[in-house]
């Protein structure tokens, strides 16, 4: 935990009491700091009350008193409406913040590594902590994605923080400041939070707000938006930015095609073996992971040993178990067309399993990758307007639930890949899971669970 120390005297209103909010109040009142928590759902509030935080309703708050309003990044402070507390603290021209704007204030002396953008932001970080942990350096990953920001351990001398960073988060920040900042790509996302796609980029513009000379920025420029990013901050002085292109060499930067990067000078790394980084997609992850390390002097050898260990996370095309030549593939966390289509475009020979609470437009975007698929298995809410959609284009079978289509896609799989072929058995469902599941881990956890539970299977990636 944090120590929040540095803030004696103040004094804190936490709003949202999920995993970031209650860790924040854990470490204000460890640190002897005035704060009173509260959250629209009273089952959050009586959990926390009953855990010995100080809950109150913040309607009732002087705010001429109060140093800032710490919020949960996933509750509006803007649009499409700032929730009334925002909305107060606001009037009363207090500071809204986020939990990594404390950790800022709180570890003034370590160095942060921070990433954004649409997609990759998880996977980035990951892949950034692991590097950087095989390499010996001392570093915490944290807030957008595994423990929250004042969860982490303290470090002191020398320590790096790698943090994914929303942006909401990102609009939540004061004095925060990005050593090292990652911009890994923009396509509309969020829009109703950040009013219109300015808004949105703006709001993951504020990553490089602070940043002084010296320090690093990364930029994805294989999207417009982004490319407008990268000619920002190249203007500014001082600042080391470093392109991130597919493909096409780039003048001082990181190219990259599935498996593959080559870095500035022309070395090159081939990673195309590396199951957990399948894709252009991850190798634009691994590009940007690449020149961040290369800008911590972290050696070249150790930065490849650390792609190739690279565990993965779990549900984004987490390899769970082969059974002969077939390997069953986890992408649970696809819940668009859009994600699923990184997944379509990694393999070949696709026993496909999708379905759940479709999105808008459905599965229609994905026909590039139509040629990939074997046969389709469909699942849940999404199956007759998914039928539409496939039909006459790819063969499938209505399936209702995921044991069902699993059992399905197994046997087919196994029937036809006979001849020594190899394919896989893929749930990228294209669909939200609550339909049938509590989320998106709850149905990947499922389905990891049942392809290691078939006859033969062996377990690949973690033995979670
Ligand atoms: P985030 O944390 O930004 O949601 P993740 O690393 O969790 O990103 O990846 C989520 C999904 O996004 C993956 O399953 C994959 O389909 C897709 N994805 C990952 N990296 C990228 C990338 N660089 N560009 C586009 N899509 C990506």
């Amino acid at each position: 935990m944090i120590d929040l120390g540095i803030l004696k005297g103040s004094s804190f209103v936490v709003l949202g009491l999920a995993r970031s909010g209650l860790a924040t109040m854990r470490a204000l009142q460890a640190a002897g700091i005035d704060c009173i928590a509260w959250d629209d759902s009273e089952a959050s509030r009586a959990a926390a009350a009953a855990s010995g935080l100080p809950v109150a309703d913040p309607s009732a708050v002087d705010w001429s008193r109060i140093t800032a309003l710490v919020i949960s990044p996933g509750i509006p402070s803007t649009f499409p409406e700032p929730h009334p507390v925002a909305a107060a603290a606001r009037a009363a021209g207090r500071p809204i913040i986020c939990d990594v704007e404390l950790l800022a204030r709180a570890q003034a002396g370590a160095r942060f590594v921070a990433i954004t953008g649409t997609n990759g932001k998880s996977t980035t970080t990951a892949l950034i902590g692991h590097i950087l942990a095989a390499a010996g350096l001392r570093c915490e990953v944290g807030g957008n994605i595994g423990r929250g920001a004042l969860d982490l351990a303290p470090l002191s001398g020398g320590g790096l923080y790698v943090l994914e960073l929303s942006s909401y988060q990102l609009e939540l920040l004061e004095t925060f400041r990005a050593h090292v900042a990652i911009w890994l790509n923009i396509t509309p996302d969020h829009i109703d939070r950040h009013g219109d796609l300015t808004g949105y980029v703006a709001a993951k513009r504020n990553i490089f707000a602070r940043q002084v000379p010296g320090d690093c920025a990364i930029v994805g420029v294989d999207d417009e938006p982004s490319r407008d990013t990268f000619e920002q901050v190249e203007r500014r002085a001082g600042i080391a930015a470093i392109p991130v292109k597919l493909e096409t060499p780039v003048a001082g930067g990181v190219s990259y095609r599935a498996g593959l990067l080559v870095d500035a000078d022309g070395y090159s790394v081939d990673f195309s073996d590396v199951p957990t980084l399948p894709g252009d997609h991850n190798a634009q992850n691994a590009a940007c992971a690449w020149a961040a390390c290369r800008w911590l002097d972290v050696p070249r050898e150790l930065i490849v040993s650390g792609l190739r260990s690279y565990p993965g996370l779990p549900h984004r095309q987490e390899q769970v178990a082969a059974v002969g030549t077939v390997v069953y593939v986890n992408d649970s966390k696809a819940t668009n067309a859009d994600a699923t289509a990184r997944a379509l475009s990694s393999y070949r020979d696709i026993y496909w399993i999708l379905g759940g609470q479709a999105k808008e437009g459905g599965v229609a975007p994905l026909a590039p990758w139509f040629d990939r698929i074997r046969h389709a298995f469909l699942i849940g809410e999404a199956t007759e307007l998914f039928a539409g959609q496939l039909a006459g284009r790819i063969s499938f079978s209505r399936c209702g639930d995921l044991q069902s289509a699993l059992d399905a896609a197994h046997a087919l799989a196994q029937s036809e890949a006979a001849g020594g072929g190899s394919a896989v058995v893929l749930l990228s469902p294209a669909c939200a899971s609550w339909d049938q599941w509590k989320s998106y881990e709850h149905r990947g956890d499922a389905f990891r669970s049942m392809a290691r539970a078939l006859p033969g299977a062996q377990i690949l990636g973690r033995a979670a």
